[in-house]
């Protein structure tokens, strides 16, 4: 019988394949970095061949490493960088241009121009989100409008679009040879061309952005089995199970199944999640509407989301663009090096501020500087600036529930920051808690995968299998929090003022 479940999570930064056992721990994983391209300022590319090549090789590794094979997997589910759009050939399996990442900011004239008739909100009330450069149809748009012969190759039918997860599924289950072109709904929940109530496309979505329907997915549960491995892969005949786009996904896998229960991944961006059930909540505050989840023929379970572009990318920019340390990591030991952020603040708006603000436009703002400001200072307002949009975030969470959250799970690459995490707890005013296996993205996956094989048989036993590992009160009295939150918002009001 096989033992173990493996999640394929491909990720903005890299691509991983976990193993997970019953008990939802890490068995072994294989991890591969991909090329971030930028090829003009406000753009970023990836090549989506690069990605599927290195999801094979990571699958390989995380095998490999454990001495499994495929008769040792009961299932595999897939967990993606949402928003991601790729455009392929399906004659020939290529892209027709490189994937347009989540963060790109080139569809804003898109964007205006769809908006121009009916607003920012336009589609709100059908699919939850506001137009904006974030989602992936106008990405899609901005191809089958600028890469050379797209358009009639689309409308002849012989292209196809999905975000990663599709292209990872496609591939997965055969490519040019009978690959099932799928996705699941909460990464359809991220294009702007689905309806929450129905589920389906929306055709006069579909016709504003002249998106022929023919080169969507068809869209599936989160839980189901969508078609098993080639033959030509390592883990042949093996079900291909679940998918969640990755913030669903680390919701599902912090076991947050009820309405009231949230999460929230510290990661290149940050996002946090709440669970409203089977209900379609449409924020009042800055929030998006969302698929938190759908198992096999269940309801859909929806959820409100708070989407923060910059996080951890802000620590990578500090390394790659300043170079001010060699490696993420090393932002601890210099944020450590000085008392507090000698009133600086970053606001690092790089792709527009998203939630609760949804300004495109606002651009990265370093404000508060003093002679007497050095890089422990820079690197402790980059590390705040996350706690602080994440608090403003939060307060758009509890008002539009009305019921105030009393903790915080947190997960993703950044908690392994302590004295982050501490002030997190600090300016947010309520614990902060930290999981046991802070992989919720890729565990959210498997279980997703390993419900619908009956390697897991029920909610029950994935929620019997979340253990906290470590929590953080709030330290901070209440007039110096009020302070660092007011200098926070003025630092917010000079990065939408500086608009080109
Ligand atoms: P993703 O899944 O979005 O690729 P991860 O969850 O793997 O991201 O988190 C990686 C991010 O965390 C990187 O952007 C990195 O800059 C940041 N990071 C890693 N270690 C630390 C640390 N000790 N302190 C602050 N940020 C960190």
């Amino acid at each position: 019988m096989s033992e173990y479940v493996i999640a394929i999570d491909q990720g903005t930064t890299s691509s991983r394949a976990i193993v997970f056992d019953r008990k939802g721990t890490i068995v072994s994983s294989g991890q591969m970095e991909h090329a971030q391209i930028f090829p003009q300022a406000g753009w970023v590319e990836h090549d989506a061949t690069e990605i599927w090549d290195n999801t094979r090789e990571v699958i390989a590794s995380a095998l490999s490493k454990a001495n499994l094979t495929r008769h040792d997997i009961a299932a595999v589910g897939i967990t993606n960088q949402r928003e991601t759009a790729v455009v392929w050939d399906r004659n020939t399996g290529e892209p027709v241009y490189n994937a347009i990442v989540w963060q790109d900011t080139r569809t804003q004239p898109i964007v205006d121009e769809l908006a121009a008739d009916g607003g920012v909100d336009r589609f709100k009330e059908k699919v939850g989100l506001p137009l904006a450069t974030y989602f992936s149809g106008t990405k899609v748009k901005w191809i089958l409008d600028n890469v050379e012969g797209a358009r009639e190759k689309a409308e002849a039918g012989d292209l196809l679009f999905g975000t990663t997860d599709c292209w990872v599924l496609w591939n997965l289950t055969g490519g040019v040879d009978g690959g099932v072109h799928a996705t699941d709904v909460t990464n359809a929940s991220r294009t702007m061309f689905m309806d929450l109530k129905t589920l389906s496309w929306d055709l006069d979505i579909l016709d504003a952005f002249g998106v022929p329907a023919s080169m969507l997915p068809a869209i599936k549960s989160s839980s189901e089995v969508y078609g098993s491995v080639h033959t030509s892969q390592l883990l042949r005949e093996v079900p291909v199970a679940g998918i969640l786009g990755d913030q669903q996904a680390a919701t599902f896998g912090q076991a947050a199944f009820q309405a009231g229960e949230a999460k929230n991944t510290y990661g290149t961006g940050c996002f946090l999640i709440f669970n409203t059930d089977t209900e379609i909540v449409h924020s009042k505050n800055g929030l998006l509407t969302t698929v938190g989840y759908k198992l096999g023929d269940e309801p859909a379970h929806y959820a409100l989301e708070g989407s923060i572009a910059v996080a951890g990318s802000l620590i990578q920019w500090l390394r790659d663009n300043l170079g001010m340390i060699t490696s993420a990591p090393e932002v601890e030991q210099l944020a450590a090096s000085v008392q507090d952020n000698g009133g600086t603040y970053i606001v690092p708006a790089f792709s527009g501020l998203f939630a609760p603000y949804w300004r495109s436009d606002a651009r990265g703002a370093i404000v508060g500087l003093t002679r007497y400001v050095n890089k422990g200072h820079i690197a402790r307002a980059a590390l705040e600036s996350t706690a602080f949009q994440t608090r403003e975030v939060l307060d758009a969470v509890n008002a539009d529930s009305g019921v105030p959250l009393t903790e915080l799970k947190v997960d993703g690459g950044m908690v392994a920051n302590d004295a982050l995490m501490q002030f997190q707890a600090d300016i947010l005013g309520v614990p902060v808690v930290r999981p046991v296996v802070t992989e919720t993205t890729a565990l959210g996956a498997a279980y997703a995968a390993g419900l619908a094989v009956g390697f897991w048989k029920d909610l029950g036993e994935l929620s019997a299998n979340w253990g906290e590992d470590k929590r953080w009160e709030p330290r901070m009295d209440e007039a110096e929090r009020a302070r660092q939150l007011r200098l926070w918002k003025k630092a917010v009001t000079k990065s939408m003022e500086w608009v080109d």
